[in-house]
């Protein structure tokens, strides 16, 4: 049986307990203290992951050939392409970056279905940026302990240099913050350069600035009223979680009746919990998990790993705080046993976000290594509808634009079909009306062509006649097409 003598208990005054919610109750200052264990280890390899993704990103580089980004994801909203690595999204492919949020919400749907509010507790930005703060934190002014007394302490010499340093250090973080966010818009040695010699866009110094501002206040000040208060998703995570979730539970059927195991007393009416408040103490959201499920609990399980450091000290049963779903922990306190955790991955909602999710992967998959890389758009010229030429033949104006979406240069026909007797004529050259035109692509680039198409009236029916411009590669057996309307007068 565990005994307190063993641990230190810690006077908590849990900020967010129920007996002292009230909607204007000021914010008490919340000192996690250290912990460790297996869900603290792996918070600190999901957090390194992260940071370093997010950070060291936008310095990959890639090869595309000349003339084309050598950054591996780069969002260039100049050129209206998006690169990532060996795929570049043209405006007009948008719908792959639908599919890629619809997919990351199924995913999150799947992952909370699956293990509750895994996303807050471990990935979630606010989370991670907290975590990283905290740690600065608790590195200058020491652990929880010492940290509320610095706060009580009257400014000195000490206070005033551990708090300037802190607050240097969250601002250096706060604009690496703000400024890997921007190299992810523009190649980013050059953006650094000009950031510092103050030749960037001003909308760069505006996104570094309010980045850097919200990194700031949210992870250094905000921090736990972010997720309770700003964010929406644990209210609608609610919906997605059921009996089934795996979610951070204290087995109150177990550790109730709480109290201090004194050597000397008799214990034998106590449950296992022996009330010391370490996982009060370690919680970033300031709560009490014996209070029961709570809005407030991000399920990042550093309460588990408090508990079972005391258990391991004190020779208690471990897990008394634990991950758990609903039907297990009921099983457990009527003294059956836990549901088989492959019950609880592979169960027909999981399984039916999971089959979504595969069939949406696929299918993007499948039209991206199948897509077009040549296209032709065409725009008639409405005013005039049609000219009548001397001869008598009539003529139609358009903008024709020919995408070159490969990295390469190309040689391309473009063509008439479809319109008997159908001659062109291109701005811009001085060649004979013909029904082929051959041109060079510029590698990544869109050609932009005024085009008179001329027919002989005999050939046409009033109104409007359809007709084809064709591209082809011919290079390759790449085509595109584009239906046009070719307009006659009515008589
Ligand atoms: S109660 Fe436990 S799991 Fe929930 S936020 Fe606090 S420490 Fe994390
Ligand atoms: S649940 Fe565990 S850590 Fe929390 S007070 Fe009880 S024994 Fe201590």
């Amino acid at each position: 049986m565990a005994r307190i003598d063993d641990v230190d208990r810690i006077e908590v005054a849990p900020v967010n307990s129920r007996q002292h919610r009230s909607l204007y109750k000021a914010r008490e200052s919340i000192h996690p203290m250290r912990v460790a264990g297996v869900f603290r280890r792996l918070k600190w390899w999901i957090m390194g992951v992260l940071l370093a993704v997010y950070y060291v990103t936008p310095w990959l580089r890639w090869d595309r050939g000349e003339g084309m980004p050598d950054q591996a994801v780069l969002i260039d909203l100049e050129h209206r392409r998006f690169f990532f690595f060996f795929i570049e999204i043209w405006p007009q492919e948008f719908y792959y970056v639908a599919g890629l949020l619809i997919m990351a919400g199924i995913g999150l749907f799947l992952l909370t279905s699956v293990l509750g509010r895994a996303w807050c507790g471990y990935a979630c930005p606010q989370t991670v940026w907290v975590d990283l703060y905290v740690h600065v934190e608790r590195w200058l002014e020491g652990d929880r302990n010492a940290r509320f007394r610095l706060d009580k302490a009257p400014w000195g010499g000490a206070k005033i240099r551990k708090r300037v340093t802190k607050y240097l250090i969250w601002l250096l973080i706060a604009v690496a913050t703000g400024g890997a966010w921007v190299f992810y818009f523009a190649d980013a040695p050059t953006l650094l350069v000009k950031l510092f010699t103050l030749e960037a866009s001003s909308i760069a110094y505006v996104t570094v600035g309010v980045l850097t501002a919200t990194t700031f206040v949210f992870g250094g000040f905000m921090r736990e009223q972010v997720c309770t208060y700003m964010c929406p998703w644990p209210r609608i995570q609610a919906a997605m979680m059921d009996e089934n979730s795996l979610t951070v539970t204290y087995q109150d059927w177990r550790g109730e009746p709480r109290g201090r195991h004194r050597k000397s007393a008799d214990t034998s009416l106590l449950g296992d919990c022996i009330d010391c408040n370490q996982c009060v103490a370690v919680c970033p959201m300031g709560i009490d998990i014996r209070d029961g499920q709570q809005l407030e609990c991000i399920n990042c399980a550093l309460c588990i790993d408090a508990c079972n450091t005391v258990m391991t000290r004190t020779g208690g049963k471990l897990d008394l705080i634990s991950y758990t779903t609903l039907k297990s922990y009921e099983a457990n306190a009527d003294g059956r046993p836990t549901l088989p955790l492959k019950k609880t991955i592979f169960r027909a909602r999981t399984l039916v976000y999971a089959v979504l999710w595969s069939c949406i992967g696929l299918a993007m998959l499948f039209v991206l290594f199948t897509r077009d890389r040549l296209d032709v758009n065409v725009l008639r010229d409405r005013n005039p509808q049609y000219v009548l030429l001397s001869d008598g033949d009539i003529r139609n104006g358009y903008t024709v634009k020919i995408l070159n979406m490969e990295g390469t240069e190309r040689r391309v026909l473009l063509q008439l079909g479809d319109l008997p007797g159908g001659l062109m004529n291109v701005v811009g050259q001085d060649e004979w009306p013909s029904r082929t035109k051959e041109f060079i692509l510029p590698a990544d680039k869109v050609l932009q062509l005024r085009v008179f198409v001329t027919a002989p009236v005999a050939e046409l029916s009033p109104g409007a006649n359809n007709f084809r411009f064709s591209v082809t590669d011919l290079s390759g057996i790449e085509q595109a097409h584009y239906g046009a309307i070719f307009r006659a007068p009515e008589e």
